[in-house]
Parts: structure tokens; C-alpha cells; sequence
């Protein structure tokens, strides 16, 4: 699919993959809505990319909140009159072990990494199917496919966002509307500084057994999948580095 003058939403765009997914697509002329809770951060970035042909443009929202998500799509409808892409992509991870029960951030992670998926779709799901036509990705993870200690809320988040993708992928097939559930393994960006519970922390010091993977890895995988002609239907995509 040809992307150029396409709108792109992307939720998480002030680091890390919805940054680099941001600079992927408007390098090829896509017209891009930078949206994030750090206004300064998108600013900057906006600054960044626009260098490139494609427009950017941001919207400062917190995706817990059904109404500024909202407002977000209809803001992007009106600079750029439709939304072609939606990049559900927001999400932290503070991993614990549940016996520290850190149950205010279990609550976060359900608000953002579901809700906040959930909020995006609801948004832009009916513009999508009355001009039927359009791609909604989530960012899930290797976390939603199999859990490990310290991530049992954390995959729990992921398996739902990627099985209400899977769900959605079902109900909008005979449509020209695609799904994808994009799933990283480990990827160096700022995900980790979410991390409080000090056992993990501490364990941590050791390193990681991986080589991460970078923003770009990401950002080329959700390139691939919208950039596939109409009748192509990526609805998962797994990239992790080659030793995790
Ligand atoms: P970053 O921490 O760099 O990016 C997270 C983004 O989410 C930031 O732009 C942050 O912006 C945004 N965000 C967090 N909370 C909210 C909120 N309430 N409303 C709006 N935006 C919010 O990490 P990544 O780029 O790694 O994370 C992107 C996605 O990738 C996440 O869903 C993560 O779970 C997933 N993932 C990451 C992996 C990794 O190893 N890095 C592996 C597998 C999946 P701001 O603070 O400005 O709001």
C-alpha cells in the first residue's frame, strides 16, 4: 500500500518503538499524529521529523482517558480528514513479583495497556468501517504469548490486547479494515524505568541475557505489515532478537 499522504495515529509517540514508528512512516510521506502524555517530549520530535515530507502533528493525550482518546482521532480527522492507521502502542510495564502486591500498578497496567487499546479502537473503529477501509495495530509483546515470573500482570495485559486484536481480526474480515498484533521480544528504549519493585530491580544488576533489539526493528515490522496491498491481512507479527 502506498502511504504517502495516509494518516497515521500512534499512541506512545514520545520514545522509544512509537517514536522510530513515527520517523518509519513519515519518511515515506504519511501524514503522522504524534500522541503521548509528554507534550515537551513530542515537540521535540515533531521538530525532528519535520524535516520529512510527510506532516506531523501532535495531540497531547493520556490514553486512560476515553475522552482524549476520542478527541484525538476527531483531531486527527480534522487536520487530515481520515485516519487510515491507528498504532495502539502506549503501554508501561512495571514488572513485580505479586507477593510485593503492587496493586496500584497492576491497576495501571490494565488502564493503559487495555483500556487504552480498547479506547483507540472504540474511537476509531467506526470511521473506519464506514469508509471501509483502514489498519489498526496494538502492540503486544513475547509477554503476551508466555508469561515469567514478575510479568503475570504485565502478560496478562498483553494477552488480552492481543486477543481482543485476534477478536477483532474475526469480526471486521469481510471488510477492507486489517488488524495487527505486532509483539516485540526485548527492545531498548525506556520501557524499563517503569520497573519499582526493588527485587527486580536488584536482579537486574546482573544484566540481561539478550542483545535488545532497537526502535527501528519494531518500527520496520509495522511498516511491513500496512504497507502490504489491500487484500494482505498481517494479523501477528513476533520480532525478537535472534538470542531470546
Ligand atoms: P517507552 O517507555 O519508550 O514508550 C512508552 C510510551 O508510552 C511513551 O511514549 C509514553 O509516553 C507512552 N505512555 C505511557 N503511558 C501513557 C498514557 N497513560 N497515555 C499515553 N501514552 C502513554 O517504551 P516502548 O517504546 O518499549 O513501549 C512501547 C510499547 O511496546 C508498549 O506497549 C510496551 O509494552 C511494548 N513492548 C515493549 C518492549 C520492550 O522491550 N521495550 C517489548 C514488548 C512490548 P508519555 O510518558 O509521554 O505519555
Amino acid at each position: 500500500m502506498e502511504l504517502k499522504n495516509k494518516t497515521v495515529v500512534i499512541t506512545g509517540a514520545s520514545s522509544g518503538i512509537g517514536e522510530s514508528t513515527a520517523e518509519r512512516f513519515v519518511k515515506e510521506g504519511a501524514n503522522v499524529v504524534l500522541a503521548a502524555r509528554r507534550q515537551e517530549r513530542l515537540e521535540e520530535i515533531k521538530k525532528r521529523l519535520d524535516a520529512y515530507e510527510g506532516k506531523i502533528a501532535i495531540k497531547t493525550t493520556d490514553v486512560t482517558s476515553r475522552q482524549e482518546v476520542e478527541d484525538l482521532i476527531q483531531y486527527a480527522i480534522g487536520e487530515f480528514n481520515q485516519v487510515d492507521v491507528l498504532f495502539n502502542n502506549a503501554g508501561l510495564m512495571p514488572l513485580s513479583y505479586m507477593k510485593n502486591t503492587k496493586v496500584d500498578e497492576w491497576e495501571r497496567m490494565v488502564d493503559v495497556n487495555v483500556k487504552g487499546v480498547l479506547y483507540g479502537i472504540g474511537a476509531v473503529l467506526p470511521h473506519m468501517i464506514e469508509r471501509n477501509e483502514g489498519h489498526i495495530l496494538t502492540t503486544s509483546s513475547v509477554a503476551g504469548h508466555e508469561v515469567f515470573p514478575t510479568g503475570a500482570v504485565y502478560s496478562g495485559t498483553k494477552f488480552a490486547a492481543r486477543v481482543i486484536m485476534e477478536g477483532l481480526a474475526k469480526e471486521v474480515k469481510n471488510t477492507d479494515v486489517r488488524t495487527t498484533s505486532i509483539s516485540p521480544g526485548v527492545v531498548d528504549t525506556e520501557l524499563m524505568t517503569t520497573i519499582t519493585d526493588e527485587e527486580v530491580l536488584n536482579k537486574q544488576k546482573g544484566g540481561m541475557p539478550f542483545t535488545p533489539l532497537k526502535g527501528t526493528d519494531i518500527a520496520e515490522a509495522v511498516y511491513y505489515a500496512v504497507s502490504q496491498p489491500k487484500n494482505v491481512d498481517i494479523n501477528e507479527v513476533i520480532v525478537r532478537p535472534n538470542n531470546q
